[in-house]
């Protein structure tokens, strides 16, 4: 007799199963979705988010980067490479001596801990909260100083 009332219990169990699934899933129809349409909606970021790097410029366009090369000392992923060249007063294109006049990153090795940022003593290199960086090839995700480097204020934009 007690395993027939366990049999009628089991069966109870097995057709009332599915409306608590049910149940479930219309109880979630009225919840906020945790989904967004990327990328035509952004979800903001951490104010310490660290992603794509880049060269800031002075208010009046001189470049920050005075190609010291301490972001590339201090990167644990050797991604940087900077090669630093004398200003003159014809050519000049930061506040101090000289100036980076190559700056590339490899966004491949890099691991974006930031200790660039860290170390650079002009405030130049700076990662942002930008993570839209996927490329079709290695070479193009060796971004360069003419990609990194922000626009210059002062210049007026002709497109
Ligand atoms: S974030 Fe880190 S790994 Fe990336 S370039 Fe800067 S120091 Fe190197
Ligand atoms: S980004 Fe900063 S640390 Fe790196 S070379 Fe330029 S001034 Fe020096």
């Amino acid at each position: 007799m007690s395993d027939f009332f366990e049999d009628v219990k089991q069966i109870a169990r097995e057709v009332v199963a599915p409306f608590k699934g049910l149940g479930i899933t219309f109880g979630q129809l009225g919840e906020r979705k945790t989904t967004i349409s990327f990328p035509d909606y952004r979800r903001v970021m951490g104010v310490r988010a660290r992603w794509r790097h880049v060269l800031n410029r002075y208010d009046n366009g001189l470049e920050k980067c005075i190609g010291c090369s301490l972001c590339a000392g201090a990167c644990p992923s050797n991604a940087i490479l900077v090669v630093a060249d004398e200003n003159t007063d014809e050519a000049r294109f930061s506040p101090g001596e000289r100036y980076a006049v190559r700056y590339e990153i490899n966004m491949i090795r890099c691991i974006y801990c930031g200790f660039c940022q860290e170390a650079c003593p002009t405030g130049a290199v700076e990662l942002k909260d930008v993570f839209e960086m996927a490329e079709s090839t290695r070479h193009d995700l060796i971004f360069t100083k003419e990609m990194l480097l922000v626009p210059d204020p002062n210049r007026e934009r002709v497109d």
